[in-house]
């Protein structure tokens, strides 16, 4: 029996927001940390990708803080998407408390951050950076500050950031320090945040991938073909591509673009405004390819990205779980294939896989169809029956687009967004895979009526 939110004595306000999120039973991770949290020693906790740690270190603030207290907080993170993606689950959570998470990232308004500050912000959430950078200023106040919590800690403890941890940590008076990530690494990393006797909440195997994801890895010398051969073969709500550079990044996101394919790109050389809109864009669901490097790696949580795809062998075990673990969230089943080529250094690979031997790394070929063993999801042959793709007389020189085809598809009586796969506008026509559709409307499905014109529409294959 899970163990219902209600079961703890925690503020009706509180219970009503996490209601209103649709949580009603706690994660195993929530169950096990959230007596200890509420109590609030030094604590460290490792619980696999995916597995509700944000909710885990949020609930037990929100019950901690009332309205009238000063700042009470302080959450760091390695990424910006991330420290948005944690305010938004606070605000929501402490919605009722009115609560507010004030987030402090780079290359945002320094002024406009400040002024917030002056308002009401019970906790703070950012990267260290920026962080430091208002301490400075003293822009935050410190004085009440209880707790500390690092998300993602083992990244944290990086080269990049730790100076900045460091000094953060040395100028908040007293506090208890909460770490969370799927990772933890040697302990003795954190030795600078001088922990107090800390409870240590080692959940599943740090080397563990969540059982849902499916592991593969192809041996390829013509990357983008394969990817294209697997967008074409699996039936994906959406995908994240990783890729080791910027410049890479860019150039797989083109070329997709040029397939039109639905593409949102995200690496550290943009613009934080076209960050925001990228990462919004595919949480959003407008696009369902996800081009991106590293830093969308950690924490960032979308829902129903079925397949993550390594363009780039991960350098380290660290980044190949972070990575993997975007997809197969809360209990879906999830994809993750690595691709290798000649010039990737195999033995890179090989600690990976020597590493994470219990879930062991699956070879797979791609020949022209990219055949796919039965995941756990497939319930039954029938499944893959259900699957068509039609031919739609209208393409480009129509000045259609996939949004355009979503659309019109989508208003057809019953057929939904879920339903609708991967959309491949050429010149002349346009096909559209159907998924998961009961074949009986396709007898009615002759036309579509696009951008005001009724187009004719045929079955292409099974
Ligand atoms: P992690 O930080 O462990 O990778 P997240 O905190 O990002 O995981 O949570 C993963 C997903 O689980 C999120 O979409 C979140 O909304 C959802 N979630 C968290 N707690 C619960 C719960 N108790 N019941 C249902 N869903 C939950
Ligand atoms: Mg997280």
């Amino acid at each position: 029996m899970k163990t219902e939110f209600k079961k703890y004595n925690l503020d009706t306000q509180l219970l009503q927001a996490i209601e209103d999120c649709g949580y009603f039973t706690c994660t195993p991770i929530q169950e096990k940390t959230l007596p200890i949290l509420l109590e609030g020693n030094d604590t460290l906790i490792q619980s696999k990708t995916g597995s509700g740690k944000t909710a885990a270190f949020c609930i037990p603030l929100i019950e901690a803080i009332n309205f009238d207290d000063n700042t009470k907080a302080l959450i760091l993170v390695p990424t910006r998407e991330l420290a948005h993606q944690i305010e938004h689950e606070f605000n929501r959570l402490a919605l009722y408390k009115k609560l507010h998470c004030v987030c402090l990232v780079g290359r945002e308004d320094f002024n406009k951050q400040a002024l917030q500050l002056k308002q009401k912000a019970h906790v703070i959430v950012g990267t260290p950076g920026r962080i430091f950078d208002h301490m400075e200023s003293n822009n935050i106040k410190l004085d009440d500050i209880q707790t500390l919590i690092l998300d993602e800690a083992s990244e944290m403890s990086t080269l990049g950031l730790i100076d900045q941890v460091k000094e953060i940590v040395r100028q908040i008076p007293r506090h208890k320090t909460w770490l969370f990530s799927a990772t933890l690494g040697e302990l003795a990393q954190y030795k600078f945040l001088r922990l107090n006797n800390p409870t240590q909440i080692e959940f599943d195997s740090s080397n563990e991938i969540s059982s849902q994801i499916e592991t593969y890895h192809i041996d390829t010398n013509q990357k983008f073909e394969t990817v294209i051969s697997l967008l074409n073969s699996i039936e994906i709500d959406s995908c994240c591509i990783f890729i080791n550079t910027r410049e890479d990044t860019e150039n797989v996101a083109r070329q997709l673009k040029d397939m039109n394919y639905l593409v949102t790109m995200l690496h550290g050389g943009l613009e934080q405004k076209q960050r925001n809109r990228a990462i919004e864009s595919f949480k959003q669901g407008k696009s369902r390819i996800l081009v991106c490097t590293d830093i969308a790696a950690r924490g960032i949580d979308v829902d129903k990205i079925s397949l993550v795809i390594h363009y780039d062998c991960p350098l380290t075990l660290d980044s190949y779980i972070h990575r993997s673990g975007r997809t197969g969230r809360k209990e879906e089943i999830g994809l993750s294939i690595t691709l290798l080529s000649d010039n990737d250094t195999s033995s890179l690979f090989e600690t990976i896989e020597s590493e994470t031997e219990s879930y062991k790394i699956k070879k797979i070929r791609v020949d022209n169809q990219f055949n796919r063993p039965r995941m756990k999801s497939d319930k039954d042959e029938k499944f893959k029956e259900k699957n068509y793709t039609l031919f739609i007389r209208a393409g480009k020189k129509d000045k259609i687009r996939n949004l355009d085809i979503v659309g019109s598809l989508c208003s057809q009586p019953n057929l939904s967004g879920d339903n609708i796969g991967i959309i491949d506008v050429q010149e002349n026509y346009t096909t559209v895979t159907l998924l998961n559709i009961d074949p009986t409307i396709l007898k009615d499905l002759t036309s579509v009526k696009i951008k005001g014109k009724t187009r004719k529409v045929e079955l292409k294959s099974k």
